[in-house]
């Protein structure tokens, strides 16, 4: 079995709401999860649901980018990003390279709570071996300087 057992959650502010009554829904699926946050999304996270998380710094001052190290570290197992698509942000470089690196290394991810609803009620959350993308021919191509 290869439960998904390393979650990053990140809201921004418009989106917390929708991401607080989604995980209280799903609660039970996360105890026993490692939960990964920015700084405010987890600090509610805890408060409002009682589950503890891993809290980096708030988006905009480098959370979105320190999840993205946790994801190239290959510690990432599911990624939860209720992004706005209605607000120009600050750290909007952070949220793009957010997503970049959780496409390149094929992590699963939701945007939205449809998706979200998907990705946690498939089979796949129980049991699931992501394919790890094998970056070796990249790592190797010759460059000349
Ligand atoms: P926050 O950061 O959880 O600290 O609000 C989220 C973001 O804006 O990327």
């Amino acid at each position: 079995m290869h439960p998904i057992k390393r979650v990053a959650l990140v809201a921004h502010d418009n989106r917390k709401r929708y991401l607080l009554d989604w995980m209280a829904r799903n609660r039970e699926h996360f105890v026993g999860t490692e939960l990964l946050t920015t700084g405010t999304t987890g600090h509610l996270v805890e408060e409002q649901l009682g589950l503890p998380v891993v809290r980096f710094q708030s988006g905009p001052l480098g959370g979105d980018q320190q999840i993205g190290a946790r994801i190239a570290n290959g510690e990432v197992d599911l990624l939860i990003f209720f992004w706005d698509p209605l607000q120009p942000m600050s750290h909007d470089p952070d949220i793009k390279a957010l997503l970049r690196l959780a496409t390149l290394w094929n992590i699963p991810m939701a945007c939205n709570e449809s998706s979200a609803d998907f990705i946690i009620s498939s089979p796949c959350f129980q049991d699931y071996q992501r394919r790890i993308p094998d970056f070796t021919s990249y790592q190797n191509r010759k460059i000349q300087p």
